[in-house]
């Protein structure tokens, strides 16, 4: 290898990659099927026994090894939701949460350094993109905190710092690592992806033939709204994305599910409610079938740095029951963590401005 080519990083390696990688510095391919495992339950060549000293060195000059390191970990005494802050070899951090459900352990990943979609009321934005994560280092935030917690992590979602879609590439290779029989053997079906809408990107997402969930941060029934929030939604509208969803779920069978962050004075009117469950209802139950729609509904929760501010309990259990009185499902999503500030953005942006002094 040349000093011009970037290394590869293991954990971003699919078994075979891997087994051209030890065929490419002389050695036997059964190795891949030894390592791989290994990797994934969080070992670093250089604990890998099996390999040998000279072998470990070999590999570790031909390729780079970095799992995520806990810099900071909060744990609610309310409800043992996990918060981590992982710092990635090139020093800059992201975060992940564990939730502890009765049905499992689910992780929320962030999909890239900082974000480049701007939603106004996120705190994931407000630095801009710094850089996408790699497959190894997506996938290194799963085996950080199953190693971490010594539990089995069985369900994940993207909705941590990041815009999913905008990694595209890193993020379906990582989703058929995280997926592999001999790593970590998490369901497709366990597995959620959340995006603002990159409707491009949902097309090419319906080919993949994964049948993982797929979640839209949806936020406003109407574009004047919702552009005035979601700058993504000057790109693709309202009726655009919708119409992307219906397409998704005509050809994946996979049904979407949505979520609606209420913000007080902003989204959270019965009007609006009526809106949202009018322009749902057009355009994915078209037919008398159609899709079974499901929102989340989510108070906002407050960032320091923006002027959004939740709404109140009346205002959510009636924006609720209007899009139940229109067959749609509404949940107000129970918030976990309430004492660690557990939704992701926040620890990294005060981990930068202690940093900055
Ligand atoms: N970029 C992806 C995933 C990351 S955000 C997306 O937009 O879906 C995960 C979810 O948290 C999204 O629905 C996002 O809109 C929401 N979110 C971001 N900031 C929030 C806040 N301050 N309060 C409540 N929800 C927020």
């Amino acid at each position: 290898m040349d000093a011009l080519t970037p290394q590869p990083e293991l954990l971003s390696l699919l078994p075979e990659e891997l087994e051209q990688l030890f065929l490419s510095i002389g050695e036997a391919k059964y190795r891949a099927k030894q390592v791989f495992p290994q990797l994934h339950r969080g070992l670093s060549p250089r604990e890998m026994t099996s390999l040998g000293k000279a072998l470990q060195e070999k590999v570790l000059q031909n390729a780079s090894w970095h799992l995520p390191t806990v810099e900071k970990k909060l744990v609610s005494a309310i409800d043992g939701t996990v918060k981590y802050l992982f710092g990635l070899a090139d020093g800059h951090c992201v975060e992940s949460v564990v939730m502890k459900y009765e049905h499992g352990n689910t992780i929320c990943i962030s999909s890239q350094v900082g974000c480049r979609m701007g939603c106004k009321f996120c705190a994931s934005t407000i630095g801009g993109k710094v850089r996408d994560l790699t497959p190894g280092e997506l996938l290194g935030q799963v085996i950080a905190a199953q190693k971490d917690m010594g539990e089995r992590i069985s369900n994940i979602v993207m909705m941590g710092i990041g815009e999913p879609l905008d990694n595209y590439d890193n993020v379906i290779k990582f989703l058929h690592l995280v997926n592999h029989k001999d790593g970590i053997n998490i369901g497709y079906r366990h597995i959620s992806l959340s995006t603002c809408g990159l409707v491009d990107r949902m097309a090419d997402l319906a080919k993949e033939n994964l049948p993982i969930t797929l979640s839209i941060s949806l936020h406003a029934p109407d574009d004047e709204t919702r552009s005035t929030i979601m700058p993504i939604n000057r790109r693709w509208g309202v009726a655009e994305l919708l119409g992307a969803c219906r397409s998704y779920y005509a050809q994946t069978g996979r049904r979407i599910s949505f979520e609606y962050t209420l913000i007080a004075r902003k989204n959270d009117s019965v009007e609006q409610a009526r809106k949202l469950a009018q322009v749902l209802n057009s355009h994915l139950r078209t037919k008398s079938e159609g899709m079974p729609i499901h929102v989340n509904l989510i108070p906002v929760n407050e960032v320091a740095e923006t002027e959004f501010r939740r709404s109140g309990r009346d205002a959510i259990a009636a924006f609720a029951r209007v899009l139940e009185s229109k067959g749609i499902r509404a949940t107000v999503r129970r918030k976990l963590g309430a004492d660690i500030n557990a939704s992701c953005g926040q620890l990294r942006r005060e981990s930068m401005q202690t940093a900055k002094g």
